[in-house]
C-alpha cells in the first residue's frame, strides 16, 4: 500500500497546531468537522462533544469502532497571585518539571489570548541557588509569568483574566529530515490524524469494507471518560488507537506499531490481539507487543463504564509521553497499515 506521507503530515500539523486540553476543544473539533466534510463522510457530534464519523460496510450489524483523543494535558488557572502571576491546576497527568520553562498561551472565556511562560516559583539559581534546584517541582510550585507588563493582581483582573481559564502549552512541533516527529501533544494527535487519512484513503480507493466502522475521536480522555459514553450501539469491536511507549524495560518501540496486550485496567481482548498480530506478520508490518503498568486508554473508560464490547489498543510509539515527546513516521505508517488492513479484514 501506498501512502501520501504529506498528507498525513499535513493533518498531524494542523491538528498540533490548534490548542485542545480537555475541556477545551471546540476548536479542534470543528477543524476535525472541516476535514471530514471535505473528505464527504457522515459524522456527528456527541452531546459531549466528541465527533463520531461512519463508513457504511457490508454488514451493518456487527460494527468496529476506532477511537482516537483529541484532548491533550494543559492547565487551568487556579489562583491569581498578589504579584500578577498565575497559580495552575494540572489538567491530566504529568510531571511539573516537563513544562518548566514551556511557553504557553491563556485564554480567557471570552476568547482574548495571553502568552506566558511557566516557571517554578524560584526561577533563578542567582536569586535562590540551591533552593532554586531543590524546589520541589509540584504544581503549588509552579506558575506563568505573563508577557505583560504588570505587578498585581488588580492588573490581571484588568486584563480579563480569570480563575478557570485554559492554560495551553506551545506543542514546539518539529519534523526532521530523518523521520522523527517531536512535540508535545503527539499523545493521541498522531493517532487522530492518522484515523483522519485512513478514512481518506479507504474513500479514495473505494474499497469495501466488510463491517460498517466509526471513528470515534473522543474529547476527555486525558481525564479518564473519554469514550465512555456514546459509543455507536452495534459496536462489536472497540479498537483505541492510541500511543504505545517506548522506553527502558518496555518492549514498544519509536519505529513499529505498539500493540498493548495489558496495561493498568488489564489485558484486552486476546482474540483481537491475535488477529491484531497475524496481520502484522501477513502484511510484514514492523511490531511490537506490549505491556504497560500506568496507563489506560479510551477503551478501559469504555468497558469501565459497561459497554459489552471486545476491545483492543494499538498506535504509534511515543518516546516520553506526556513530556516533550518524539515518534518517528515508521511508527505512524505502521500504525496506519494496520489499522487500514484490520478495517478491510472479513
Ligand atoms: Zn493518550
Amino acid at each position: 500500500m501506498i501512502y501520501d506521507e504529506e498528507k498525513i503530515k499535513y493533518y498531524l500539523k494542523n491538528i498540533l497546531s490548534i490548542p485542545s486540553p480537555s475541556g477545551f476543544t471546540g476548536k479542534i473539533m470543528d477543524y476535525i468537522k472541516d476535514e471530514l466534510q471535505i473528505l464527504n463522510v457522515p459524522y456527528f457530534f456527541t452531546n459531549k462533544g466528541a465527533i463520531i464519523a461512519t463508513l457504511k460496510g457490508k454488514n451493518d450489524d456487527y460494527q468496529r469502532t476506532f477511537s482516537a483523543h483529541v484532548d491533550t494535558l494543559g492547565a487551568m488557572v487556579k489562583k491569581i497571585n498578589a504579584s500578577g502571576t498565575l497559580t495552575i491546576d494540572p489538567i491530566g497527568g504529568y510531571m511539573m518539571n516537563s513544562i518548566e520553562g514551556e511557553n504557553c498561551v491563556i485564554e480567557t472565556i471570552n476568547g482574548k489570548t495571553f502568552t506566558g511562560t511557566i516557571q517554578s516559583i524560584k526561577p533563578s539559581v542567582h536569586i535562590d541557588g540551591n533552593d532554586a534546584r531543590e524546589l520541589k517541582r509540584i504544581a503549588e510550585n509552579m506558575e506563568v509569568i505573563l508577557d505583560e507588563k504588570i505587578s498585581s493582581k488588580q492588573e490581571v483582573e484588568k486584563l480579563g483574566i480569570n480563575v478557570g481559564d485554559f492554560i495551553c502549552f506551545d506543542a514546539r512541533t518539529l519534523f526532521t529530515e530523518k523521520g522523527f516527529v517531536k512535540s508535545r501533544h503527539l499523545d493521541d494527535k498522531a493517532s487522530v490524524s492518522i484515523l483522519l487519512y485512513a478514512i481518506k484513503y479507504i474513500l479514495d480507493n473505494n474499497i469495501e469494507l466488510p463491517y460498517t466502522t466509526n471513528i470515534y475521536i473522543s474529547n476527555y480522555e486525558e481525564v479518564g471518560h473519554g469514550a465512555s459514553s456514546a459509543i455507536p450501539p452495534k459496536t462489536k469491536e472497540f479498537i483505541s488507537v492510541d500511543m504505545g511507549c517506548p522506553g527502558p524495560s518496555q518492549n514498544s518501540s519509536e519505529y513499529s506499531v505498539c500493540i498493548c496486550a495489558k496495561d493498568s485496567s488489564g489485558p484486552y481482548d486476546l482474540e483481537m490481539r491475535k488477529k491484531l498480530t497475524s496481520l502484522c506478520i501477513q502484511e510484514n508490518i514492523d511490531y511490537k507487543i506490549d505491556v504497560y503498568p500506568h496507563y489506560g486508554s479510551d477503551a478501559s473508560a469504555a468497558l469501565r463504564a459497561g459497554w459489552d464490547i471486545k476491545t483492543a489498543l494499538i498506535g504509534a510509539g511515543i518516546f516520553a509521553s506526556h513530556g516533550y515527546e518524539r515518534t518517528h513516521m515508521d511508527s505512524i505508517l505502521a500504525t496506519l497499515h494496520l489499522i487500514i488492513s484490520y478495517s478491510i479484514l472479513e
